[in-house]
């Protein structure tokens, strides 16, 4: 525990680090801040937080970092590179990082940042930009029980299902599971909508009567507009799900484990990549659905079904 209220480091300030960080300022923590992009955290040291040149800067300055990146590379770079957050490590430090990485890469910065003294744990997220928003994400939290209390009033700034799930990488074996969930239902629900609307069948109306039965699914009622209006605006991009399919392939090739769907969810996110549409939300998966076969939901929507 902190004798006092912690001054929190933020690194990240994308999609869902920026709401993440004003939490954290609505809930009277200070703030350092940093990204590689000037405009965001212009933003949030227009709403009072400081900003920080270099990760190194901005762990020197914190008793507490959190960081929100795209990927593991990044959270390599951020913490293990020069100028990197680990070279101002000291006993009594804390290290949060919530973004979705290899539960390798995240053990082995852990095992760095214990080697410098500190503690770090890796605390991955569900629920998108709109729990972001309202502070209401789900937090899976791999380390020990010790770091996770300190982490815990922290954590629920942001969040409101804070689950400590096992030590070390155990955060990220359980947001890879959730991305492989997450990531076929979206297949299955643009395979369902490709196939019903070419039929014939208003898909707006196949959205309401799956929702009523045993194929409700949190997906269809967060990206079913999205679909259904043919509109991709992230959201959560797809080059970043694919990231976590590749995670999974990675992590079920190192246990031994069998992912047929993943493999084959993880080539058709692919193909919208090398299609150039990477930075759509995944739900724009549909479109390479509707590609093969040729013929788009959104336009038997506009037609009236
Ligand atoms: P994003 O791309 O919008 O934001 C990432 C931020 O990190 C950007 O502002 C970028 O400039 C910054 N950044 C990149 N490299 C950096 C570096 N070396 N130093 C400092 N800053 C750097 O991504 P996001 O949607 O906010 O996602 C962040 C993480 O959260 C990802 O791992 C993603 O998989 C995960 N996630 C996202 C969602 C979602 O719905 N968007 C939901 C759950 C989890």
């Amino acid at each position: 525990m902190f004798a006092e209220q912690p001054l929190i480091g933020f690194i990240g300030l994308g999609i869902m680090g920026r709401p993440m960080s004003r939490n954290l300022v609505r809930a009277g923590y200070r703030l350092v801040v940093h990204d590689v992009v000037a405009a965001p955290v212009a933003e949030l040291a227009a709403e009072g937080a400081v900003a920080a040149a270099s990760p190194r800067e901005v762990a020197a300055a914190c008793d507490v970092l959190v960081t929100m990146l795209p990927d593991s590379p990044e959270v390599e770079a951020v913490y293990l590179g020069e100028e990197g957050a680990l070279a101002a490590a000291r006993p009594g430090w804390l290290a949060i990082d919530m973004s979705s990485i290899s539960p390798r890469v995240a053990r082995l910065v852990a095992e760095r940042a214990v080697a410098a003294g500190a503690e770090m744990l890796d605390a991955p997220v569900s629920g998108g930009e709109p729990g972001a928003v309202a502070g209401t994400l789900s937090i899976m939290v791999g380390g020990t029980a010790s770091a996770f209390e300190r982490a815990r009033p922290i954590l629920a700034a942001m969040g409101r299902t804070i689950v400590h799930v096992g030590p070390s990488g155990s955060g990220q074996v359980v947001k890879v599971c959730n991305q492989v969930v997450v990531a076929v239902v979206i297949e299955a629900v643009a395979e369902a909508l490709v196939l019903g609307a070419k039929a014939g069948v208003d898909p707006a109306r196949i959205v309401e009567v799956l929702q009523g039965g045993l194929a409700a699914t949190k997906v269809l009622e967060m990206r079913a507009a999205n679909m259904l209006g043919g509109r991709f605006e992230p959201g959560f991009r797809a080059r970043l799900h694919l990231k976590d399919l590749r995670n999974a392939l990675e992590l079920a090739r190192e246990t031994g484990v069998v992912l047929p769907a993943t493999v084959e969810v993880e080539q058709l996110m692919q193909r919208l990549a090398i299609a150039g549409r990477g930075d759509l939300d995944h739900s724009g998966l549909i479109t390479v659905l509707e590609e093969l076969a040729g013929f788009r939901v959104c336009d038997a929507v506009a037609a009236g079904g």
